[in-house]
């Protein structure tokens, strides 16, 4: 079996290149899905793909693939990746860290060779963030046949645009990139990723070998009471939305409340109408975000929202609508012992470790063999500008994806 090394110099020089798209003044990255910035970014991943011998292509959901053409073309190839848009106030890892390592893997392979037997693919998914277009992992997904194409192409950003008619752009921008049909087989899928949290960096370990992603429920709860004047209405005879939405809030907290720490139950969002200091709320509406790593748990907690806002409205009427129900998963032991042993014979030191965000791997673990990568990143800080891993982690990590990488392409 040949073996392969890294340049991480040219990785850390190409992260730092492709943070300058849509670069914020405070060091951080704004490079939303499908926007000018992320175009940009597009053009010079190809560009530096067509300069190591690799040949870009997209789909039509502007999925962006650069192949490494194996001895046997036929062959489903093996895929490696993650996505390059960001959150608005995000940093220069997230997302960008598994594209380039990916790339870097590829070109070490084909510079050292032989040719593998498979080819290998990078891969950038579209729109994984989702904080323009939501939710996200839609390049992901519809390549993976978990949501269709001519759903996504209608959701629409805050700002109205079609996310069908910016693909549409970034298709036209992307300069002779031929385009290959959607849910082309794969051999198997491997993504790195920035842990966004702070337990390697706490035990002092270089490689997380990612053991699954934790399941997530979405909600939607809208409260409806009535309007009304502030210095006038009777307490007693209100339909306060607000005061209701309050109530129920507070009996899902206590509800949830997980001295362990394992549960996670998020409200990011409230919209109350009319929103107006001195009237009596008509209407207040609030997301929910629970997650849990087991399934049977996560379905038992997430059904008590319904209940738990039906006896806690007071007189207000309210509406649960669930958005997203995606079960926890576990990556498979091959694919993880694979990583485990290639991390061990490099000497790095490696520990298995839990996904509590999801990932575009999420959705390729139900295509095609899947595994991730965890790099650790300080401070578990992302979502922010001042996201930082260190370059040796960078290189260690990739250095376990080239080597995986070229299992995978050998295998028979
Ligand atoms: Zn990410």
């Amino acid at each position: 079996m040949p073996s392969v090394t890294v340049d991480g110099k040219r990785l850390w020089e190409r992260l730092m290149l492709l943070s300058r798209h849509g670069a914020r003044t405070d060091g951080g990255v704004d490079r939303q899905a499908l926007s000018d910035a992320e175009i940009a970014a597009r053009a010079e991943l190809a560009g530096w793909a067509r300069a190591a011998g690799l040949s870009p292509f997209t789909d039509h959901a502007a999925n962006l693939f650069l192949r490494l053409e194996g001895t046997e073309p036929g062959l489903p190839p093996v895929l490696a990746g993650s996505h390059i848009d960001s959150q608005p106030t995000g940093g220069k890892f997230d997302g960008a860290l598994g594209v380039l390592a990916a790339l870097e893997a590829v070109e070490s392979i084909k510079a050292a060779g032989p040719t593998p037997r498979r080819s290998i693919e990078v891969v950038a998914w579209m729109n994984e963030e989702g904080s323009r277009f939501a939710p996200g992992m839609m390049g992901s997904a519809v390549y993976s046949g978990a949501r269709k194409l001519s759903d996504i192409m209608q959701v629409t950003d805050p700002g109205g645009k079609r996310a069908g008619e910016e693909i549409a752009r970034v298709l036209k921008a992307d300069r002779d990139i031929p385009k290959r049909p959607l849910g082309r087989p794969a051999t198997a899928y491997i993504e790195i990723h920035i842990e966004q949290g702070p337990i390697l960096e706490r035990e002092g370990k270089t490689i997380g070998i990612v053991t699954g992603i934790q399941g997530k429920r979405t909600f939607r709860v809208t409260v409806t009471g009535e309007e009304n004047h502030a210095g006038t209405s009777p307490r007693a005879a209100r339909k306060d939305a607000l005061a209701a939405a309050v109530a129920i809030i507070k009996a899902l907290q206590d509800a949830f409340w997980d001295k362990d720490d394992i549960i996670r139950f998020t409200i990011g969002r409230m919209i109350v109408e009319p929103n107006a200091p001195s009237v009596v709320p008509a209407k207040a509406e609030f997301s929910i975000d629970l997650r849990h790593p087991e399934a049977e748990e996560l379905c038992r907690l997430g059904d008590l929202i319904e209940p738990l806002a039906q006896a806690n409205r007071g007189p207000c009427d309210v509406g649960v609508r669930q958005l997203l129900h995606d079960p926890p998963l576990t990556f498979p032991v091959e694919i993880r012992d694979m990583l485990s042993a290639v991390a061990a014979k490099m000497g790095y030191s490696a520990m298995p470790i839990a996904s509590g965000a999801g990932h575009d791997a999420r959705y390729l673990h139900y295509f095609c063999p899947t595994g991730m990568i965890f790099a650790p990143c300080e401070a578990g800080i992302s979502h922010h500008p001042a996201e930082s891993i260190a370059p040796s982690d960078a290189t260690a990590a990739t250095n376990v994806l080239a080597e995986a990488l070229l299992r995978l392409a050998s295998s028979l």
